[in-house]
Order: C-alpha cells, then structure tokens, then sequence
C-alpha cells in the first residue's frame, strides 16, 4: 500500500513529503515519532503542525494495532496478546521476559497456509499478509503497552515470513536502522519451515539476523507426515540452502526440532540429526510439541527428550531443549487468534 506512511523507509518518506511540498525535515520528525517515539496516533505528534497532520489524516492511514485479550501466564510472566487490524483480521504476538532482555514474537501472516499438522495457526488456512507496518507495530504496540524495552524479536508467531519477503525485509531495515528502535540485527530471528528458494536470497541480503529452520524430522518421508513442504523442498536442499546460510553470513543457523511423542523422538532419530546437524555449523533447539485440541500428537515423556538430548551431545551437536513458557495460557502458535474467531463465530 503506498499511503502506508508507517511501512515507508526514511528515504521514501522523504520523498514522499517533497511530493506533498512539505519541508525535508518533516520526514525525520514523522519518522521520529513513528518509529523511536511510537506515537499511537497523528494526534500524539505535537510538533506536527496541526495543518500537516490533518492532511496525513486524511491520505495516510496510520497503522496501529487494539489490543483485543492480553493474557499473563502466571507461571513466568510470558504475556500474549492478541491485536485487531484495521480490517478487522486479528494476529496474536507474545512478551518473553528473559534474563538477557525481553523478547518479542511476531506474527507474519493472517493465519498460514503451510498446514503443519501440530500447528493450530494454519487450521483456517491463510487470509492475507502483514504489511511492515503491522509487523513493526506488534513490537511497538507491546512496548507501549508494558512500558518496558525489546531487545529481541523473533519471528516465529503465525505464519511462514519466507511467504511475505519483501514485506519482511522492509521490517527487518526499519526495525534496525538507527532512527527507529535499532534493534541489533544479531538479535533477530527468522524462522522458516524451509522454503529453499527464499533462504537462499535471504542469504544474499547482507543480514547479520539468525535464520531458524523448523526441520522435525531428518528424512523427507517423515518429514512428510508433519509437514506438507516437504514435499517440495527436500533434505538434501534444505541442508544445501543452510550451508549456503552460513557460507554467505557467518551465521550459525537454528534447528527447530519439535518432539512428538513415538513420531520423531527414537534413539534413532537422534542419531540421524546428529548425522545431518553435524557437518553444518548449527544449534538444535528441541521443542516438546506443544499439543493442539484438534490432533492426537503428544508430547514426548521427560526421559525421552532428555535422553534425545543427550544422544545429540554425545555426538557434540550444539542442543538445547527450549524453556516452555506461557504454557498456562493459549501458548501455542495460533490457538488464541483461534479460540478467539470462534467465541465471536457462536456468540
Ligand atoms: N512458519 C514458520 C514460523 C512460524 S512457526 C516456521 O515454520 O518456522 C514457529 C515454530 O513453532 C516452528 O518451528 C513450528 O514448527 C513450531 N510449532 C508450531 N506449532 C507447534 C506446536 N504445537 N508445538 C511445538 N512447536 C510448534
């Protein structure tokens, strides 16, 4: 959308208030308020004069996201919140407190049409993609909100970031950038579930930003069963595109590893990422499944990811096992948003 004043970089707002006859440095004073300040509106913009933000009223609507639910987990203070859209389409984000700083993750997409069997956010298929501004506004929102500063974002809410590049690569420049939050590019982390392709450009973008892939299972047949792309990317590329990750960034890359009791998690496995995670400069990140209502898979017991683990520190793969936080609220990917359209749905 070209009247989308908050997914415009400081250079195209420039140009943009030239076009309109306005002096340059009004472009920075916006920028200022949209992307440091993180003004919630026009009206909060006081040394705007109140010509100019009545004409940007008018022509550019100003993107920013209603908290709809905020829940608190009382277990570690993990916050989920749920945000509507100007269209009424609504995305869900969550607050992890950590000791190394706060940590943010962000939706991409309006629900996801990758269809990961655990996965509550693509059980509606897909509506639409986030704008930059929507994505940004997530983090600005939940500052806003708890007062308190991100230092970290991943991207790894609802749906699959590698299907929205432009609109992602947008975010990351103005996430980082010096006028804006600049948030240390080290400190950002994509997660795709492996579109080859896109890892491969991404690759070429001269980030410093960490590229995590949700792997689940080491051979293209299992990897199947969980996971519909599978069938159009398979291991060899994925490995190829991860590899190439790394030789282009010199960033090490994450594996997302979801434990599914009795599908993934046997000695075998284990041995079987170890062969693949070995020969790549790489962290597995285990994840116990997070169960979804609507599917029978159970998480593996605490002897087995243990167990999993150790295997893989044996064969000194980089592992650990990922803190589960928030599980007292709706935790996993997607199942607020969802519980959510179907209260609306039955009321
Ligand atoms: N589409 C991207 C990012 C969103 S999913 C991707 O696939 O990576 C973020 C991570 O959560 C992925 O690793 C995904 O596989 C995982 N995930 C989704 N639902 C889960 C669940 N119920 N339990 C555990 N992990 C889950």
């Amino acid at each position: 959308m070209d009247t989308d004043i908050k997914s415009m970089t400081l250079e195209e707002l420039k140009t943009e208030m030239e076009r309109q006859g306005e002096k340059s440095f009004r472009a920075g004073q916006l920028y200022d308020w949209m992307h440091n300040k993180l003004a919630a509106s026009y009206e909060e913009m006081t040394n705007i004069p109140l010509s100019l933000r009545k004409k940007l009223e008018d022509q550019y609507p100003y993107v920013s996201l209603k908290p709809v639910e905020i829940q608190e987990s009382r277990l570690d203070g993990t916050r989920k919140f749920l945000f509507a859209l100007s269209d009424g389409n609504m995305v869900e984000s969550v607050w992890m407190k950590y000791k190394h700083g706060n940590s943010v993750c962000i939706s991409s997409q309006v629900g996801c049409k990758m269809g990961c069997r655990f996965c509550a956010s693509t059980l509606d298929g897909w509506e639409r993609n986030l704008l930059p501004s929507e994505m940004l506004d997530q983090i600005y929102a939940i500052t806003r909100l708890t007062g308190e500063r991100v230092s970290h974002v991943v991207v790894m809410g609802t749906g699959e970031p590698m299907d929205n590049f432009d609109n992602l690569l947008t975010f990351i420049h103005i996430l980082t950038e010096e006028h804006g939050l600049h948030i240390s590019q080290r400190n950002i982390t994509v997660s795709t579930c492996g579109i080859v392709p896109k890892m491969k450009e991404l690759a070429e973008k001269g980030l410093s930003i960490t590229l995590a892939l949700s792997l689940h299972a080491t051979t293209d047949e299992k990897r199947r069963k969980l996971m519909p792309v599978a069938e159009t990317y398979h291991m060899d590329e994925l490995m190829d595109a991860c590899a190439y990750y790394f030789e282009k960034t010199g960033r090490r890359i994450t594996f997302e590893y979801s434990l599914v009791a009795g599908v993934n998690d046997t000695p075998g496995d284990a041995m079987q990422l170890s062969a693949l995670a070995g020969p790549l400069n790489c962290h597995v990140n285990l994840i116990p499944v997070n169960p979804i209502k609507e599917r029978t898979y159970r998480q593996s017991g605490q002897a087995e990811i243990l167990a999993f683990k150790n295997k893989l520190e044996k064969n000194k793969i980089n592992v650990t096992v990922r803190r589960e936080m928030g599980r007292d609220i709706d935790g996993a990917c997607g199942q607020l948003r969802r519980r959510h359209i179907y209260e609306e749905k039955s009321r």
